[in-house]
């Protein structure tokens, strides 16, 4: 089976198309978590995936932001105002089906689905090999999925230690020796000074994870982002991948 992993989609519609159409055919879609918060688009990005009916599709921060489940006064003040922006557009159809989304998933003896982190899903970001190592006691199948960091990275568990293995994007990352963490990198806000979109191609069969980088039509997104008065600095971020 061939599985589109994305997540932090932000409500940037032009990006998850642009993933959608680059990845080709795939089996089923694993959602993990933003599809809302920061971009213009939050409807039409429940819309398409709605439509796309993801075999498992989780709620990040952002998400609950946005559906008041939780206090944004630690946000910063950007991500406040976008919260509070896509409070007000999500239609009420669009938000009844967001609250109804989990934080984190076990799939099979395989596969645990988390936005952060398996420790805390909604919150945690792991972003280097000691946070981790610390999660890899919360879960307790081979391999766990997380988002949240924007960041596309590797974490694996072998003979007690954990490392940061490489990847070459477009070459199948053989899955099989010791536990890990896998993140998919962000489709629509993405952090790692590419600003590309990124996303996973899971291949079940061999056993493999494929990471693409993809180009999408970035202007598109911010000139919907300044219509909708979104903060600036949200806006240039994109051109930067930070
Ligand atoms: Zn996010």
């Amino acid at each position: 089976m061939q599985i589109l992993v994305i997540s932090d989609i932000h409500a940037n519609l032009a990006a998850l198309d642009q993933v959608l159409h680059e990845a080709g055919s795939f089996d089923v879609i694993w959602c993990l978590g933003d599809a809302v918060g920061y971009g213009p688009e939050p409807n039409g990005c429940v819309a398409r995936l709605r439509a796309l009916q993801p075999e498992y599709w989780l709620a990040g921060n952002h998400d609950w932001a946005a559906l008041g489940k939780l206090d944004i006064s630690d946000f910063n003040p950007m991500a406040r105002l976008a919260a509070l922006w896509t409070r007000e557009q999500l239609t009420p159809e669009n938000s009844d089906f967001l609250r109804t989304l989990p934080a984190r998933v076990k799939v099979s003896d395989q596969f645990t689905l988390a936005h952060g982190s398996p420790r805390h899903p909604i919150w945690e970001y792991v972003l280097d090999a000691q946070t981790a190592a610390v999660n890899f006691a919360h879960f307790d199948t081979s391999y766990c999925l997380v988002g949240h960091t924007h960041v596309p990275a590797i974490y694996r568990q072998q003979n007690g230690r954990v490392a940061v293995p490489a990847y070459t994007l477009g070459e199948p990352f053989e899955l099989e020796n010791g536990r890990l963490i896998v993140n998919p990198g962000g489709v629509g806000q993405p952090r790692d000074g590419d600003p590309r979109a990124s996303y996973l191609l899971l291949d079940t069969e061999t056993l493999t994870a494929t990471y693409h980088r993809v180009e999408y039509a970035i202007q598109e997104t911010q000139v919907r982002m300044s219509e909708a008065g979104l903060p600036s600095r949200l806006i240039t971020r994109l051109n930067y991948g930070w």
